[in-house]
């Protein structure tokens, strides 16, 4: 992972006007999507653009997607800085899924937005699947208004789940797999992959953003 070094757009400046972050956070299957499609949805008819990062196309490629198959348009991007970009001038909610696929500028481009008054809410894994949190998403839950942090139910036991179980080998570096390559589990229950595994992770993802599909 890269290492994150202070910005001055991370720093609130008190005279800016005065948007909220809200980071929806956990394990995969926590319903963090389906939490942030309802914020979507509840923001009607308010003006709100959606992002997903283009890597992610399990359901479709301009819709986010929840496992209970409730989905609103999006916009999708490669880059956390082509979101301001793409920023309409009437815009006050900005929702973004999937936030730990994006790279190290998306905090910096949610302070951004923030101090345009704009209300954001990003929905993301916390950790990966040898419960490593993402040092970018930790920046964004220290920035953030609020941190809505989910659990599922463990797929083993039934208790709580804050765990991302990996299900199937991780090949070339990257863990990349949709729903059947994962689920939630207890810390009881929760097992890591190979180390070896990990340590080729962490190399593959100083050239890209993280890649761990989630929910
Ligand atoms: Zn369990």
């Amino acid at each position: 992972m890269s290492t994150l070094h202070a910005s001055p757009t991370r720093y609130r400046d008190p005279r800016a006007r005065a948007g909220t972050l809200e980071v929806i956070c956990g394990c995969m299957f926590a319903g963090k999507t389906e939490a942030l499609i309802d914020r979507v949805l509840s923001h009607a008819p308010h003006r709100v653009q959606v992002f997903k990062h283009a890597a992610d196309q399990r359901y479709h490629r301009s819709r986010v997607v929840s496992h209970r198959q409730r989905s609103c348009s999006a916009t999708p991007i490669a880059h956390a800085a082509q979101l301001i970009d793409q920023i309409g001038g009437d815009v006050d909610l900005v929702a973004v899924d999937e936030g730990h696929f994006f790279d190290d500028r998306l905090p910096d481009v949610c302070a951004e937005l923030t101090d345009l008054g704009i209300q954001v809410v990003v929905a993301t894994l916390d950790d990966d699947c040898w419960s490593r949190p993402f040092p970018m998403i930790v920046v964004l839950q220290g920035m953030a208004d609020t941190v809505n942090a989910k659990s599922a139910r463990c797929a083993r036991c039934g208790h709580t789940g804050t765990r991302t179980q990996r299900l199937t080998p991780i090949v070339d570096g990257k863990i990349v797999g949709g729903a059947e390559s994962f689920e939630p589990r207890c810390g009881q229950c929760w097992t890591p992959p190979p180390v070896s595994c990990a340590q080729i992770t962490r190399v593959a993802s100083n050239t890209g953003p993280c890649v761990q599909q989630s929910s």
